[in-house]
């Protein structure tokens, strides 16, 4: 197993330095007063600091916050680890608000307005409320609000499945729903090693994982801190998730100082799990496919998909061809993409103003012809 960084890891964090939508989870055991239980407000003033300079940069931060559980026990004056579902559930309940309250605060304080979102799995299982939820984070990031996400534990029910169970895997599906270069997990954890390091002295700390083998699995073995639900394997099915879709996850120690911050700079700290095959095999796969249709797209749409893989409706001057929605399709010759919206759509919304396109196709409609990272250049 690697345990030196590589060729590969110093270009990988080299790239975390350009990501732009990162999402950042913390853990129960991160957010709480070392040793003594009760949510630690310093920490989070200083959560929200490194958010703040990452906003002011320019790049769009999202939060998957733990918690809510234990500030509720803690508020009913429950001193051990809650177990039964019931009262878990009520402790969410009573917990959530006192934990978005504590970030709402720490945010304030540095001009940062925060939202919460609460959800289950289901909601990113069906297609329309995914989209719904997706459209209000793009328009909380594009207002510089930060997106609190936590599991809306009071209603998630394990036995019916639409329950995540950990935050590890929620912050994984919010990264790879909303198209994140980063998701930095935070916890007491600070890094994947090559034997259990409580257990064995001469273990050694992995900084970087091109793809995760068995080796891993195994000796990611089995939970963390005995307070906090995720332990290393949890992490790792999380990982997985991310990394499927294009995302870099960092492994990390939540208190380390400024970690946030020097990780999205860059810096060799906990455990990199490198994505970019997810990538690779996405364009190599399109540039091989056989085109559904052909699009003719104007020259400022042209300059625009070849500056920004961007793509509107509006540039769109003719569409050949009968093909259904996620069809390959050619633009003027050199490039493919997945297209969002079927020959038909396409042809009701073509040269339409974005504002015009849900009047059109309804409510959820997508506003773009392809996401950008669905765009293979045939001349690149
Ligand atoms: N959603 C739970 C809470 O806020 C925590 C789940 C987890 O830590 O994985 O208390």
């Amino acid at each position: 197993m690697e345990t030196q960084e590589t060729g590969d890891a110093v270009a990988a964090r080299a790239a975390l330095a350009h990501a732009n939508r990162i999402v950042v989870k913390i853990g129960t055991a991160t957010i709480t007063k070392q040793g003594k239980g009760g949510i630690d407000t310093a920490y989070i003033y200083h959560v929200a600091e490194q958010f703040a300079e990452l906003v002011r940069e320019g790049r769009q931060v999202i939060l998957v916050t733990s918690g809510a559980i234990g500030m509720g026990a803690r508020q009913l004056g429950l001193t051990k680890r809650v177990t039964e579902v019931r009262l878990r559930q009520a402790c969410a309940a009573i917990g959530q608000p006192l934990l978005m309250d504590e970030y709402r605060r720490a945010f304030g304080v540095f001009d940062l307005n925060s939202a919460q979102l609460l959800v289950t799995r289901d909601e990113w299982d069906d297609r329309a409320s995914y989209l719904n939820l997706r459209k209000t984070v793009e328009t909380l990031l594009e207002n510089s609000v930060v997106p609190v996400f936590n599991e809306n534990d009071s209603v998630s029910t394990a036995e019916i499945g639409n329950a995540f169970g950990d935050n590890d895997r929620l912050s994984a599906y919010v990264a790879s729903k909303i198209d994140a270069e980063l998701l930095i997990i935070l916890s007491d954890v600070d890094s994947l090693y090559d034997s259990d390091p409580r257990e064995n002295p001469n273990a050694q700390r992995i900084p970087y994982v091109k793809e995760i083998s068995a080796e891993h699995l195994a000796a990611a073995g089995g939970r963390g801190s005995e307070f906090s639900t995720g332990g290393m394997k949890t992490k790792l099915a999380a990982v997985a998730i991310a990394r499927d879709a294009g995302c870099r996850v960092v492994i990390a120690h939540g208190r380390e100082p400024n970690i946030i911050r020097r990780i999205a700079s860059g810096e060799p700290l906990g455990t990199l799990f490198d994505a970019a095959h997810a990538l690779k095999n996405r364009i190599r796969w399109l540039k091989n496919s056989q085109p559904r249709g052909r699009l003719t797209i104007d020259d400022g749409a042209l300059a625009a998909i070849r500056e920004r893989n961007s793509l509107l409706p509006r540039g769109v001057a003719s569409v050949e061809g009968e093909f259904a929605r996620n069809a390959v399709v050619l633009v003027n010759d050199i490039v493919k993409l997945i297209s969002n919206y079927s020959s038909a759509e396409l042809r009701a919304v073509m040269r339409k103003r974005s504002e015009e396109i849900e009047a059109i196709l309804g409510e959820g409609a997508p506003h773009v012809v392809a996401r950008p990272e669905e765009m293979a250049f045939l001349d690149e």
